[in-house]
């Protein structure tokens, strides 16, 4: 994969600075996109450090002007992107009757709007290459979960696009996958065991005890499902749906 040039959105920090790291390891040149740029040079400093290569791109997601932009800049300083991994995400957690308009909106811009826009201005590098993997962050929430019902549709809606996707490019060597992690620990599961009032050590242990496996994710156990999916090893695996969940189900 050492001439493969991958944009991982949401990639400062979490589940997508781990997946940038490890893509980077892989031997691909990475734009590290997040909405601010500045908080995007951790993820590109330990690129740095163990020997890849990396940019930084402040993009927000759901606005079509700077997801073009930020794909003209990859193209033009890595080389086109031919991998993508639509990874940004937010949460306006609240049960229906509490949930505002910009709750849900805010939801589906970030998450369904930013995977389409940004799926939409890489395909033509993808099928100018004969070749391209699209993973998208979908989450066992797409199941449904109580008081996330902007989030659970969007992760859901996700799973559609990808399966679409999948048949839409299929022909040109493109493969489209999501991954709907479970619990991972991250600074949004932190913040749901803040907002929700529980101490993060008792959070886990709650979350654990559910787990099969037995333990809480990790953002690498998300970054090696996801490195495994954009692989040249891989093209005859698309439009899936893979739960990183440590079991079956949420
Ligand atoms: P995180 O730590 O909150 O990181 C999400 C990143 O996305 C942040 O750096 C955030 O930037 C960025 N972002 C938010 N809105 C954006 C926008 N409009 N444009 C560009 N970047 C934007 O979350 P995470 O836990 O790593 O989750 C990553 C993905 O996995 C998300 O799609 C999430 O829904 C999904 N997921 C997570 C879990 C879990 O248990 N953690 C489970 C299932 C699925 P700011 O910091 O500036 O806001």
């Amino acid at each position: 994969m050492s001439d493969r040039v991958a944009i991982v959105t949401g990639g400062a920090r979490g589940i997508g600075a781990a997946t940038a790291r490890k893509l980077a390891e892989d031997g691909m040149a990475v734009a590290v996109v997040d909405l601010d740029e500045g908080s995007c040079a951790e993820t590109v400093k330990a690129i740095e450090a163990a020997g890849g290569k990396a940019i930084a791109v402040g993009a927000d997601v759901s606005k079509a002007e700077q997801v073009t932009a930020a794909v003209e800049r990859v193209a033009a300083e890595l080389g086109p992107p031919t991998v993508l991994v639509n990874n940004a995400g937010v949460l306006r957690d609240n049960l229906l009757f509490k949930m505002t308009d910009d709750d849900w909106e805010t939801v589906m811009a970030v998450h369904l709007r930013g995977a389409f826009l940004f799926s939409r201005a890489v395909q033509k590098h993808m099928v100018d290459a004969g070749f391209g993997r699209i993973v998208s962050m979908s989450s066992t929430s797409a199941l449904g979960n109580r008081g996330q019902a902007n989030y659970a549709t969007a992760k859901a809606g996700l799973q559609g696009l990808t399966k679409t996707l999948a048949i839409e490019l299929g022909k040109f060597g493109v493969t489209a996958n999501a991954v709907a992690p479970g619990f991972i620990m991250t600074d949004m599961t932190q913040s749901t065991a803040k907002r929700v009032g529980v101490d993060w050590d008792a959070f886990v242990k709650n979350a654990v005890s559910q787990i099969p496996v037995g333990r809480g994710g990790r953002p690498e156990d998300v970054a090696n499902t996801v490195s495994f999916l954009v692989s040249e090893g891989a093209g005859f695996v698309s439009g899936q749906v893979i739960y990183v969940a440590g079991g079956p189900r949420a």
